[in-house]
């Protein structure tokens, strides 16, 4: 796996809303995209963009895209 193509689509229509975050249980851990650090169990997910973060982190994720405004 040397190839590392991570693509950010941005919709302009997801751009200007939230995230869509819902529940997942992940069986592997998975980076969080906000601190880094592996989600072991259940995390969040976003469904429109597969972004991926800690349930704690949801929160720091909804005011970081406030804070762009
Ligand atoms: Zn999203
Ligand atoms: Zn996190």
């Amino acid at each position: 796996m040397g190839c590392t193509s991570s693509r950010n689509i941005l919709e302009p229509d997801h751009e200007s809303q939230q995230h869509a975050f819902r529940s997942k249980v992940f069986k592997k851990p998975r980076p969080c995209n906000l601190c880094h650090l592996p989600i072991q169990s259940e995390g969040s997910s976003c469904r429109v963009c597969k972004y991926v973060c800690h349930k704690s982190c949801e929160e720091k994720v909804r005011e970081q895209f406030l804070s762009l405004f």
